[in-house]
């Protein structure tokens, strides 16, 4: 039976029964203007109720939920402003009592003959129970008693309640009159649904179509049910996604050129005499990959991934060397211009005496150094050229470049690769992470990325302790501070801001420390008979270097800085930092801090301060973080903590953020829709199957832009 007009897609909201211009306008606050709208309005949770149980059944203290009529109702107004509502809920089995104390508006709510399901913990109360305060479910008036029901939760905006949505999504689902799109054949729903059973997901025959998918999902009739709806919307999700992923590697490899850049025992074995070390066996592997990748005529897309310190510059730097035998150029770029010369010096400290020649460039040369090195770099004199992302910008071609490294990736686009290419061919691409990615989100944000990672950190590593201060430390700690300095030790102390003029903290509280005032109270108290250098951002760059190479040659014994030295740095005779206002840091941020006191063989001291009222053993993170030293495991934990949301942030990615996949719980899911994906690309690589034009429509409407996918098309 319906009383109200058909619904098509498009109708808008405001045309819907006892919506109108106010709640239109509403519900336009959530994305929400036409029937589509609301039909892929996907609940962000359920709420299950607890079986409906008989009268009989109810015990004291026990959580039950109840169906029934409303069958006598009272409101008793006592003092002004204090009313008891009463009510009498009864069924076949029974009857009940329910009571709310002061919230008069029930009785407008809970009138007689209303059927109602209320959940929560009864009482006895006299004869009767009584549920005070429960949760109260108006049933439809019209219908049977529909039994309990998974209940969808959506998400909510000012003036639109949960039973509006409730309503109106089970309204476009029982009324709608076009017909959706489907884009997964049934054939393909067969196969997607053998795939996702040998990933060892639950799933009663084939995946539902997309009707049946999206009625479920807004008005499960069971678990089962609503479970194999979201498994076939999360599965077309990401398989969307990665089939624009096998596309994009697919084209890469077919379309994409890069120089090969081959390597033989005696390049190996001449680049691998260079260091000072024997690597290890992660370092090892990470190279045999990298030097299968540059032999090809396509590009290398790798990302190699490695806690601070375990030696991924020697890496990337032994993948740098196999460019320059194989006579072409190669370009590291780091995110700062502090660690563009540590690397830059790194470099020319390993290639002393051997004609390679290395080029800096970054912001703060003078232009006729600069032009030198543009130069330099066109002509090819230039074999290995160092820079910030200044070099992008400097306008210089390269005469013939093959490789290109970017170290934390997490500081560059994806779109600044654009500029290092020439003439319609690429370079070898290798990207450093210091941040562990989770796989899961390796397969997806990186999906045509190839991973290495070191997980062992080079031998002879002192160890890193972490404290959490306790009320009172400062001075024990400030006094271990200098026993160590006494030693002949350095010493970090790191602090979220620069300054802490009020104009500078508009979103902040005032009482943020900053590096200047840990800097001043530190030279006239605790470290007043010790050198203290200060370093932060706002410094000029020629500031900034001579601080830094005062640091590292010793000249300085304290270095009070910002997040600065975070990526990075690397003076193996600091083995002291203290961390002040610790809660403003992230997980991450505060490992790549520790491990600037993890480079050499004295074991290093990490003491994290809080600033304000809280101590630091009431932070979960800071715990964490003290108690956890693998880089993976704090990564993990990140990812728990704060969500995927962060690390597939449209800024971080360039991908469009998933409606309804969550990578951590669906990763099986994952699994399968990446190898059906490629299993489909394999075979039909522009995906011109008959049956599949919706689905490639969805792939390019979604992905075609952000991955150059265009020529498919
Ligand atoms: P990452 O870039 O991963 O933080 P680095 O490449 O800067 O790490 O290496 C950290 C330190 O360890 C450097 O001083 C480097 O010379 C040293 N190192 C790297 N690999 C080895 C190795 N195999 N054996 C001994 N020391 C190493
Ligand atoms: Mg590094």
């Amino acid at each position: 039976m319906k009383d109200h007009p058909s619904i098509e897609l498009a109708t808008p909201v405001q045309y819907l029964p006892a919506v109108g211009p106010t709640r239109a306008e509403r519900l336009a606050k959530l994305g929400l203007k036409t029937a589509r709208d609301l039909l892929f309005l996907f609940p962000r949770d359920y709420e299950y109720p607890a079986p409906a149980a008989d009268v009989d059944q109810l015990r004291e203290g026990v959580p039950a939920s109840l169906m029934g009529t409303i069958t006598d109702a009272e409101l008793v107004s006592r003092t002004p402003g204090k009313s008891l509502f009463a009510a009498i809920v009864e069924n076949d089995t029974g009857a009940v009592r329910i009571v709310f104390f002061n919230q008069p508006f029930r009785a407008e709510q809970l009138t007689l003959d209303r059927r109602v399901l209320i959940s929560g913990t009864p009482k006895l109360n006299g004869l009767r129970m009584e549920f005070s305060h429960p949760k109260v479910t108006i049933l439809d008036q019209q219908e049977d008693f529909p039994g309990p029901r998974i209940l969808p939760i959506y998400p909510l905006t000012e003036g639109v309640k949960q039973s509006d949505l409730r309503r109106l999504t089970r309204l476009v689902c029982d009324s709608l009159d076009s017909e959706l799109v489907e884009v997964m054949p049934a054939s393909l729903r067969q196969t997607g649904a053998d795939a996702l059973r040998d990933q060892g997901i639950d799933l009663v025959g084939d995946l539902p179509g997309i009707e049946e998918a999206l009625r479920m999902l807004h008005y499960p009739s069971g678990i089962d049910s609503l479970s194999s709806a979201r498994t076939r919307l999360v599965f077309q999700e990401l398989l969307v996604m990665q089939l624009a992923l096998a596309m994009r590697r697919r084209r890469v490899t077919t379309e994409m050129r890069s120089p090969p850049l081959p390597s033989t025992a005696m390049i190996d074995a001449r680049i691998t005499n260079r260091f000072p070390f024997e690597l290890t066996e992660d370092q090892r592997r990470a190279i045999d990959e990298i030097r299968a990748d540059m032999a090809r005529q396509f590009p290398m897309n790798r990302l190699l991934q490695g806690d601070v310190g375990s030696g991924k510059t020697v890496v990337a730097i032994y993948a740098m060397l196999l460019a320059v035998a194989n006579r072409h150029q190669a370009v590291l770029m780091a995110p700062t211009e502090v660690l563009a010369r540590q690397h830059y010096d790194t470099l020319t400290r390993i290639l002393a005496g051997s004609r390679v020649h290395v080029g800096l460039l970054c912001g703060s040369l003078g232009a006729a150094q600069r032009r030198a090195v543009i130069e330099g770099t066109e002509s090819g004199e230039i074999e290995l050229l160092v820079g910030t992302q200044a070099l992008l910008h400097a306008g210089g071609k390269f005469k013939c470049l093959g490789l290109c490294v970017i170290d934390e990736q997490h500081k560059f686009g994806v779109s600044q690769r654009d500029a290092l290419r020439s003439g319609g061919i690429d370079p070898h691409y290798l990207v450093m992470s210091a941040t562990p990615i989770p796989r899961s989100i390796a397969m997806t944000l990186f999906g045509d990325v190839e991973l290495s990672t070191l997980r062992q950190l080079p031998p002879g590593r002192g160890k890193v302790n972490t404290y959490l201060a306790q009320d009172g430390w400062k001075l024990r700690w400030w006094e271990f501070v200098r026993e160590r300095l006494n030693e002949g030790r350095q010493a970090y102390v790191v602090a979220p801001k620069v300054f802490a003029s009020p104009s500078d903290t508009e979103d902040e509280n005032e009482d943020v420390t900053s590096v200047e005032s840990v800097f001043e109270e530190l030279c006239n108290g605790p470290l007043s008979d010790y050198r203290v250098g200060l370093l932060h951002g706002r410094m000029g760059a020629d500031e900034k270097r001579s601080v830094m190479e005062s640091f590292a040659s010793g000249r300085l014994q304290v270095l009070v800085t910002t997040t600065v030295i975070e990526v990075g740095i690397d003076v193996p005779n600091a083995t002291v930092m203290t961390i002040q206002g610790a809660q403003r840091f992230g997980l991450a941020q505060l490992h790549q801090l520790r491990g600037r006191v993890a480079r050499g063989a004295h074991a290093g001291h990490v003491c994290v301060f809080t600033d304000g009222e809280s101590q630091p053993e009431e932070n979960e993170r800071l715990k964490t973080f003290a108690e956890c030293e693998d880089g993976f495991a704090l990564a993990e934990a990140d990812f728990r903590l704060r969500g995927p949301g962060d690390l597939l942030g449209r800024s971080q990615s360039g991908l469009p953020p998933m409606r309804i996949a969550e990578l951590d719980r669906d990763f099986d899911i994952l699994v399968a829709a990446r190898e059906i994906a490629q299993a489909m690309v394999d075979e039909d690589p522009g995906l011109n199957a008959d049956e599949l034009v919706e689905l490639k429509r969805q792939v390019l409407r979604r992905y075609g832009e952000r991955l150059e996918l265009g020529d498919v098309a």
